[in-house]
């Protein structure tokens, strides 16, 4: 049987930021380069976008410098999650 990989959306990778530990910083899941939220120079990573509801964060999207690769990080609001 062929395995094919079915590669979500060309490229783009959901990070929950609820099961990262420490500062919040995590390797890109395609090249693995290690990004920081801390990191402010854009050299590793920039944003595209960011959503917010209300007056909360809820979803941060990136693109990774290194290889192209839309990242995602969600998990920023826990609460009105339920329903
Ligand atoms: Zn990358």
């Amino acid at each position: 049987m062929m395995k094919k990989a079915t590669i979500r959306k060309s490229g783009i990778y959901t990070i929950d930021l609820t099961k990262i530990d420490g500062d919040g910083a995590f390797p890109c899941p395609k090249c693995g380069v290690i990004i920081s939220p801390d990191d402010e120079t854009e050299e590793v990573y920039q944003i595209v976008e960011t959503k917010v509801k209300g007056d909360d964060l809820a979803e941060i999207i990136l693109r990774c410098n290194k290889c192209g690769s839309t990242i995602r990080l969600v998990g920023f609001l826990q609460q009105s999650i339920e329903g």
